[in-house]
């Protein structure tokens, strides 16, 4: 079946256009699309040779057809399995916590800059997986999504912190280059779009200079290495609710030094989304 095949437009046009969307986590085609016809039966859909015109003519109209294509989503198994943060959280910085407590240890002992962050998911494996080939390996839909469940999920959290501005936590512009795209940027477009009328800044808030090496440091040296690598241009009103965006947050430095920066320039009270929680 294989010698030197000629043009199909079923495996060459209709199945590359309704390529099904995958989970991002597992990589599985999406349930409702595995039975698309046109999608699961190329293999026996191969055309005679006599009727190549009329079926590259009939390709070229179902092709303008063609919906966009269709925007990738969790799979039922992957979103049952997966460490969604929905409750027993803590209440300044989002990490799981035992049922009946407010706080976490760290933020007992060392409350943070911001008012409170929540996480969409704790940092598993496979949570990991997927926020890695989404920052490292191009796979942008992975973080669209993500930004688009993020929206969704805290929906009612950003009406209740009233919510006024949404500032990804900006990276290096050669950094940006390098990569395409800035994630935390994906991320909080997507928040926007799911909460109609937020305001998306990506000028006010910007990196002017690499961190130096973070790991060995405590939580105060953490803070003093990050203060002079990111600058706020201009001030705002102290009725600005701002909501920083990143993908991970870890020991939490890096959103107290945005902050704290955004508080110096006037802002009322600053609040954090991120993808998960380390
Ligand atoms: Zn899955
Ligand atoms: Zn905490």
């Amino acid at each position: 079946m294989n010698a030197s095949r000629i043009w199909n437009p079923w495996d060459d046009l209709i199945v590359p256009a309704l390529l099904p969307p995958l989970c991002p986590c597992c990589q599985r085609a999406l349930p409702s699309f595995q039975n698309n016809a046109l999608a699961g039966q190329s293999e026996s859909l191969v055309a005679p040779e006599a009727s190549q015109g009329h079926l590259k003519a009939a390709m070229t109209v179902l092709k303008s057809l063609l919906p966009i294509p269709a925007q990738t989503d969790l799979c039922a198994d992957c979103r049952r399995r997966l460490p969604f943060i929905k409750e027993n959280y803590c209440l300044q910085c989002g990490a799981r916590i035992e049922k009946g407590e407010e706080y976490c240890a760290e933020c007992q002992e060392t409350p943070h800059s911001f008012e409170e962050a929540r996480a969409l998911f704790s940092y598993s494996q496979e949570v990991s997986s997927m926020i890695l080939a989404f920052k490292n390996k191009g796979e942008r839909s992975t973080g669209e999504w993500l930004g688009r469940e993020m929206g969704v999920a805290f929906r009612e959290t950003i009406a209740l912190w009233k919510i006024t501005r949404v500032i990804p936590i900006p990276l290096l512009p050669s950094k940006k280059k390098e990569r395409g795209y800035n994630q935390a940027e994906i991320l909080a477009s997507h928040i926007v779009k799911e909460n109609g009328n937020l305001l998306l800044d990506t000028t006010s808030l910007i990196r002017i200079r690499k961190a130096k090496e973070q790991k060995t440091l405590g939580a105060k040296e953490r803070l003093l290495n990050l203060l002079d690598v990111f600058a706020v241009q201009g001030s705002f009103s102290r009725a600005e609710h701002i909501l920083l965006v990143d993908d991970v947050l870890t020991t939490g430095s890096t959103l107290d030094v945005c902050a704290r920066l955004l508080l110096e320039a006037g802002a009322g009270a600053v609040y954090a989304l991120v993808a998960a929680r380390a």
